[in-house]
């Protein structure tokens, strides 16, 4: 009881001093309406007032980087609308947006396949360099884990994948693909463009990165010692191998891209959702997805006690369509689908000696996935010793085929929404239906809270109308920019937040 009263008072004076310290915030920064996102409507690439020099490759590093400093200060002690705004003006000045837009062009033209993402890699590395962002490479063989702000706790992460799809490009244009068979066709480009945008963004304003918390909390108790003191706050950038053949995220966490980070963040393009307007829904989200493959042998050999193969392949694929239509809950989305059959011979008049078959399984939550697992296997060892025959299944778990579903952390969840809103308004914020498609973040999702959003790609003027892996798949690049600012906005909104989290929690344990 005595330490609820003593936490009441602390964070009453936690919230004047908040208070007030957003009314100085407020008064300082630039005038603006609550309602007032016209900077989200305006042309991206328009002259600015206060548009800077154009990149020379003379001028010094220092130089460029002094350019990227925001011109409107607002501290972001304590974080507020003018702060997202600010990450925006930095992302759209017409300098940086003419770079994400080449960044992305660069790897659009040299799509690479999973794991071989050396040149991609490269680029972005180069990219870190200019910006003297330090970096571990490599984890995954092509991976990248670079590093922005104190080198202390907390660690967010924001990740992008690198990876292409063996995919001929169909879209005539100036940067298409220069690899015959291979093309950037879910938008692996874009990701890593927006990420190196996040990067220079949050290079540019690493200081807010490095308030003390003592600062933070302006009272008396700030001169003690412990929690309150020293520098907090890193964003590690996850640059991802191998998305599309399912096993980069696994093998990143496995050399230590999640080491001290304790929540993670992604961001995928849609061709559903309009130009820069982002996305997203707290639960399940993309569905988890597995692979089987089947062989059906008679019993013994012997043709007068043996069974039929095909017959009993047959009994199973027809008892596999059972599962999903009578076990499992309507309202709870699951697909089992046999994609594949074959005796491997074309006698007429033999019973074929094995028969295999295959498909794919999906569902929104990990229970339903391990069970449908289960049930795919019994029902098939069971249809088979009907038929006196045996049967093996193989999930191809050894080859990491199998993605859990990608379920949105609540919290973390919440944390994009409202990042998003301050940044591109409410009108361009939309909650998001599951879809069955699957993707490999989600085993960043099993070892810590994450969130994973989309951002519009769509423009009907432009034809950037067709769905990821189609060979017409194109983007509107003027999400680039914004969805760089989403990347920067929802990390150092998230350190900013939990800075004041940790020192409410010393607090309670002084
Ligand atoms: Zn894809
Ligand atoms: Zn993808």
């Amino acid at each position: 009881m005595t330490i609820l009263v003593k936490k009441s008072s602390f964070l009453q004076i936690i919230s004047i001093i908040l208070a007030l310290s957003f009314t100085i915030t407020a008064k300082t920064a630039r005038k603006s309406t609550d309602h007032d996102f016209s900077y989200f409507e305006s042309p991206f690439e328009s002259p600015s007032k206060h548009a800077f020099k154009s990149r020379n490759h003379s001028s010094s590093n220092l130089e460029q980087k002094k350019s990227l400093v925001p011109i409107f200060g607002t501290e972001c002690r304590v974080w507020s609308r003018e702060c997202s705004e600010e990450i925006l003006r930095i992302a759209k000045k017409p300098e940086n947006v003419k770079w994400i837009k080449s960044v992305r062009r660069k790897i659009h033209e040299n799509p690479e396949l999973a794991f071989e993402e050396h040149e991609t890699s490269e680029v972005i590395r180069k990219e870190l360099d200019e910006l003297e962002i330090s970096y571990r490479f490599p984890l995954a063989k092509t991976g990248i884990r670079a590093m922005v702000g104190t080198g202390k706790p907390p660690f967010v992460a924001i990740r992008a994948d690198m990876d292409a799809l063996p995919i001929q490009e169909a879209v005539e244009w100036e940067h298409k693909s220069k690899n015959a068979g291979k093309m950037h066709a879910c938008g692996h480009d874009a990701h890593v463009a927006m990420l190196v945008g996040a990067a220079r963004i949050l290079k540019a304003r690493e200081n807010h990165l490095k308030i003390k918390c003592s600062t933070v909390v302006e009272n008396p108790i700030s001169e003690r010692q412990g929690p309150l003191s020293g520098q907090f706050g890193t964003v590690i950038l996850l640059f991802q191998p191998a998305e599309e053949a399912g096993n980069g995220a696994k093998r990143m966490i496995k050399e230590g891209a999640l080491e001290d980070v304790e929540a993670i963040f992604a961001m995928h393009i849609s061709h559903l959702l309009p130009t820069a307007v982002i996305g997203s829904r707290s639960g399940p989200l993309l569905a988890g997805c597995g692979f089987f493959k089947v062989v059906i042998m008679g019993l013994d050999g012997n043709p007068h006690h043996s069974g039929d193969p095909i017959l009993a392949a047959s009994a199973a694929v027809i008892s596999l369509q059972g599962i999903v239509s009578r076990e499992s809950n309507p309202l709870d989305s699951q697909v089992v689908s046999v994609t594949f059959l074959n005796s491997g011979e074309d006698d007429l008049d033999v019973k074929p000696k094995r028969v295999e078959f295959g498909g794919t399984l999906r569902a929104f939550s990990n229970t339903s996935f391990h069970l449908l697992l289960k049930r795919i296997e019994e029902v098939i060892i069971a249809q088979a010793k009907v038929y006196k025959c045996s049967a093996t299944v193989d999930f191809f778990k050894n080859s990491d085929t199998i993605y859990p579903p990608m379920i949105n952390d609540d919290r973390m969840y919440r944390h994009v929404r409202n990042s998003a809103v301050d940044l591109v308004g409410p009108t361009n914020f939309r909650v998001v239906q599951p879809l069955m498609g699957a993707e490999d973040f989600s085993f960043y999702s099993e070892v810590i809270p994450a969130a994973f959003f989309y951002i519009g790609i769509k423009n009907e003027t432009l034809g950037s109308v067709h769905s990821p892996h189609s060979p017409r798949f194109m983007i509107d690049e003027n999400a680039l920019p914004v969805g760089a600012a989403a990347h920067a906005a929802i990390a150092e909104r998230y350190l900013n937040e939990r800075e004041i989290n940790i020192s409410i929690d010393g607090l309670r344990r002084e």
